[in-house]
């Protein structure tokens, strides 16, 4: 059993809930920008007109994602079962508002919560965490964080919430995995986590 009685639960959207299939190498590409540069940064460092066309291309690239990708293995049955126990569940992305809206509609999942690129201050930076924690009047420390990147980790670290690591691929994890309280490989397990049975 979980030591902790978590009482809210963010999920991160791309790689996580869904089987995305961004490619932010291309991106880098069609906009121009440096290998291993973090896109969104990047495009926001350019000059007005520049970063106009750059945020158009990464915005095709989103949308196309939203309008295309599946959804992870059990998603939507452990988002449902977390919400069904009682859970507040966030969904806190780096994708835009329309994306998200997409993906709702798309796949029929709700949240109590959800924060977009252009609802503040994004990933890796704490304050996503910090104010859908805010919004659902809980505590980080009863906070679970799911996400498939180091900057989520990093995120749910720096607030002070609980982080888990969400890693389908059958390679070696990640070295920046040692940064995950937790390393799933099942959202199955995620709601176990959370205290939820799926089994
Ligand atoms: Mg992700």
């Amino acid at each position: 059993m979980p030591e902790t009685e978590f009482q809210h639960v963010i999920f991160d959207m791309d790689g996580t809930l869904t089987r995305s299939g961004l490619d932010f190498d291309l991106m880098r590409r069609e906009i121009g920008i440096e290998d291993g540069q973090s896109v969104w940064e990047a495009v926001q460092q350019l000059p007005p007109p520049a970063r106009e066309r750059a945020e158009a291309v990464v915005c095709r690239h989103e949308a196309r994602d939203a309008a295309m990708c599946e959804l992870q293995p059990y998603a939507a049955e452990v988002v449902r079962r977390l919400r069904a126990a009682g859970k507040v569940v966030s969904l806190m992305t780096r994708n835009s508002r329309v994306s998200v809206d997409v993906f709702i509609e798309r796949h029929d999942i709700a949240f109590d919560l959800t924060r977009a690129r252009c609802d503040g201050v994004v990933k890796p930076a704490p304050d996503p965490v910090l104010d859908l924690c805010a919004a659902a009047g809980v505590a980080p420390a009863s906070t679970i964080a799911i996400g498939d990147y180091k900057y989520d980790l990093e995120c749910a670290n720096r607030a002070g919430a609980v982080s888990v690591l969400y890693y389908e691929h059958e390679s070696p994890v990640p070295a920046w995995a040692a940064a995950a309280a937790h390393v799933v490989r099942d959202l199955r397990d995620f709601a176990e986590l959370c205290g939820v049975s799926m089994r």
